[in-house]
């Protein structure tokens, strides 16, 4: 990642921050040890009712020519983060982790709920740590979109008929880099999951957190939905009018 650092944290276990990202900054998500989630939900800094959609960044992309629509289980380099409104909120530039698009986009954040309803008692989970951070942005929480867990395990399987939480594939020094492409604001949760499911095998661990600004980024208009679409659309040579 070359470009001048803006900021360099460290999220610690169990723990939630919110940042803002410029268009073009570069967010870069390590995970430090290695097996470790971190929920992130996304907001258009100066519309935040415009947030995260996680089904449209797993089934809205152009397929290869000839290629007929397949919904896809996941999101991973190269791919769009979108908004509910379908438009780019993010590009997932780099992934380092083996295989790629290892990523939870099928479900909402651990809560509560999740942790009292097996047994672990009455705790904070993912929803409670970002509600807690972006509260300054005035985001109620109930406004807190779907999450996209980073680095989560989690394959459908067709014989078991649901979902499995497996340990990550990450290893110390893995990460993700997402490009801003519009200003944002992130919220990140390290997840607090230590006791219910296999998510960060058992063993809760930092995660660093680095944007970098790209010095050759040349600022551009946002564009509305309709009006990016027809310009993806001119870009890629495909019609706008479908023949009859
Ligand atoms: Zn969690």
């Amino acid at each position: 990642m070359t470009g001048d650092l803006v900021r360099d944290d460290v999220l610690a276990p169990k723990s939630a921050m919110a940042l803002e990202l410029r268009q073009g900054q570069i967010l870069r998500v390590t995970s430090l040890e290695g097996s470790q989630v971190v929920d992130m939900a996304v907001w258009n800094l100066h519309n935040l009712r415009e947030k995260l959609s996680t089904s449209y960044s797993r089934t809205r992309y152009f397929p290869l020519p000839g290629r007929s629509f397949r919904p896809r289980m996941t999101v991973q380099q190269g791919d769009w983060v979108m908004s509910g409104l379908c438009r780019p909120l993010m590009t997932v530039l780099t992934e380092t982790a083996d295989p790629p698009g290892t990523h939870g986009v099928h479900h909402r954040m651990c809560n509560a709920f999740f942790y009292a309803s097996h047994g672990a008692g009455v705790r904070d989970g993912c929803f409670e740590q970002l509600a807690e951070v972006v509260r300054a942005y005035g985001v109620p929480p109930e406004d807190i979109p779907d999450s996209f867990d980073i680095f989560q395990n989690y394959p459908y399987d067709v014989q078991a008929q649901g979902f499995l939480v497996k340990e990550p594939v990450t290893k110390p020094g893995d990460y993700i880099e997402f490009r801003a492409e519009m200003d944002l604001l992130v919220a990140l949760s390290n997840c607090p999951d230590d006791v219910v499911a296999a998510a960060n095998a058992f063993r809760c661990t930092s995660t660093g957190v680095q944007v970098r600004s790209d010095p050759d980024w040349v600022r551009r208009p946002v564009l509305g939905p309709r009006e990016w679409l027809l310009e993806q659309l001119r870009t890629r040579g495909i019609a706008a009018h479908a023949e009859a």
